[in-house]
């Protein structure tokens, strides 16, 4: 089996994990910039995690064949803050041309407030003045179906934003239709606790098509599994999904996605 992993928090995870997902036919890793599990309290938190993204956890990465693309963005989770978020925002395009930035991303609502929504046009700016991929974040639960309609709004108000040039991350039954009507790519996470199992995810698969569906891990500091998506694999197994079928969303989706970043290269 080989996979991708479009969505992976690493900085909160041991080097073991690396080794796992290397072992299970991994062939790259993809860190969306997040929240830590706490609030950074200065611009300059944010400088060491950019650098920490593009230049650390790349090397601690290459020890096991991976390579290691990243997103860069304040969170919605720490956006409430204006000014700090624009400050920070202020920081990212020296960190653009680092050769494994894939983009802005995970920006998007938490809360649905009103502040999270300015933070998150400044990023659509963003991304839309420097020609980068998008990859969001949608709220979790009740916030969830809300929370992607005011996303895809704002999005949809930027005329500059190609929508297949933007994913929508931690898509549901509910949610999953209206992101794929509006052009865009959409992304399933597979966790324990929220979000989708793998047999729910398949289910999606099985209802809206594989054609701009990826699955990630979206493995972090809070309770994840890192081999989520080789296990959800063996769910479409289980299922009697195609090995060529399974290849197209683990592996050729993501890189088909991804290819429109010219620094993201599957060898
Ligand atoms: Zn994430």
């Amino acid at each position: 089996m080989r996979y991708l992993e479009p969505h992976a928090h690493m900085v909160s995870r041991v080097t073991d994990d690396y080794i796992q997902m290397a072992t299970a036919g991994c062939a790259a890793i993809c860190e969306p910039a997040f929240w830590a599990g706490f609030d950074r309290c200065s611009p300059q938190g944010f400088y060491d995690y950019f650098c920490q993204l593009t230049e650390h956890e790349p090397k601690r990465a290459a020890k096991y064949g991976l390579p290691h693309y990243c997103w860069l963005c304040i969170n919605p989770k720490e956006s409430e803050d204006v000014q700090l978020a624009e400050e920070v925002i202020g920081l990212i395009p020296q960190f653009l041309d680092r050769p494994n930035v894939l983009g802005i991303g995970e920006i998007g609502l938490n809360k649905n407030s009103r502040n999270e929504l300015r933070v998150l046009e400044r990023h659509i700016d963003l991304a839309a003045r420097t020609h980068q991929l998008i990859l969001v974040h949608t709220p979790h639960l009740e916030d969830k179906l809300k929370g992607t309609r005011l996303i895809l709004d704002a999005l949809k108000a930027d005329s500059r934003i190609q929508p297949d040039r933007v994913i929508i991350d931690h898509v549901e039954e509910h949610t999953v239709r209206m992101v794929l009507d509006r052009g865009h790519w959409a992304g399933m996470t597979l966790y324990p606790v929220s979000k989708c199992s793998p047999a729910r995810a398949v289910d999606i698969l099985e209802n809206f098509g594989a054609e701009r569906l990826w699955m990630n891990s979206a493995c972090d500091w809070g309770e994840s599994v890192p081999l989520a998506v080789p296990h959800t694999a063996l769910e479409m197994r289980r299922r009697a999904w195609t090995a060529d079928a399974i290849d197209q969303v683990i592996y050729r989706n993501p890189i088909r996605f991804l290819s429109q970043c010219p620094n993201f290269k599957v060898t």
